[in-house]
């Protein structure tokens, strides 16, 4: 019987992109899965710091061994801005068009189009937190291209490629992505975790 392990998010894609590197080694449930329909405040000022919120919220009220990540796009030239703000970057309906739009406003005329995704992810097992993370550098491109994956996709082509997150499909991002980067360490970590022993 496998280990189950609440991944602290209801977004389909990332448990989508989650399921598929974790697979066979874990029961990945989401927060719908234990019937948390709460939307956990991320109000750190870190990345670090809404992770390890996230997990803690599930650890505390449900007695369960849980991960939670943040991602944000860290951006050279604007101060590694959106950062942690990359949800609401453009404002509080959190949209990926507004987003990306305010981000290419920001960076017209600038030749510095560097920039990297970094997902910090908190784990808590038994009372014990354990801390990931994975960064993938690239450059923002100067409009929108491809259709698949999310956010801010379209316009970051990481580094090694010519073609967007979104251009690239879900099997090429899945194994490069700077999620997929801290989902590895985690997934290394936990084959060697004794869960059993362990366990709550
Ligand atoms: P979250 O807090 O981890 O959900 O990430 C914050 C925001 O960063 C999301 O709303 C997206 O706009 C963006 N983001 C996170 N992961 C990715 C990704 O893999 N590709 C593009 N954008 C992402």
């Amino acid at each position: 019987m496998k280990n189950k392990l609440v991944f602290a998010t209801n977004n389909k894609h990332k448990l989508e992109e989650v399921s598929a590197i974790l697979r066979n080694k874990v029961e990945l449930l989401s927060l719908k899965d234990i019937n948390c329909d709460v939307d956990i405040p991320e109000t750190a000022e870190t990345l670090e710091g809404n992770a390890l919120l996230k997990a803690q919220y599930i650890h505390e009220n449900y007695a369960l061994n849980c991960f939670a990540d943040d991602t944000g796009l860290e951006i050279e030239v604007l101060n590694n801005e959106p950062g942690v703000y990359s949800a609401r970057y453009a404002g509080s309906e959190k949209s990926s068009e507004a987003n990306m739009l305010k981000v290419l406003k920001n960076m017209e005329g600038i030749e510095n189009r560097k920039a990297q995704f970094r997902t910090a992810v908190s784990l808590i097992i038994n009372n014990k937190q354990y801390l990931f993370e994975g960064i993938i550098r690239g450059n923002i491109i100067k409009e929108k291209r491809g259709n698949s994956g999310f956010g801010y996709d379209p316009i970051f082509v990481p580094e090694g490629y010519d073609k967007t997150f979104a251009e690239l499909g879900s099997d090429i991002k899945n194994k490069i992505s700077h999620r997929a980067l801290a989902i590895n360490k985690l997934c290394d970590f936990l084959k060697e975790f004794d869960y059993e022993k362990n366990n709550l």
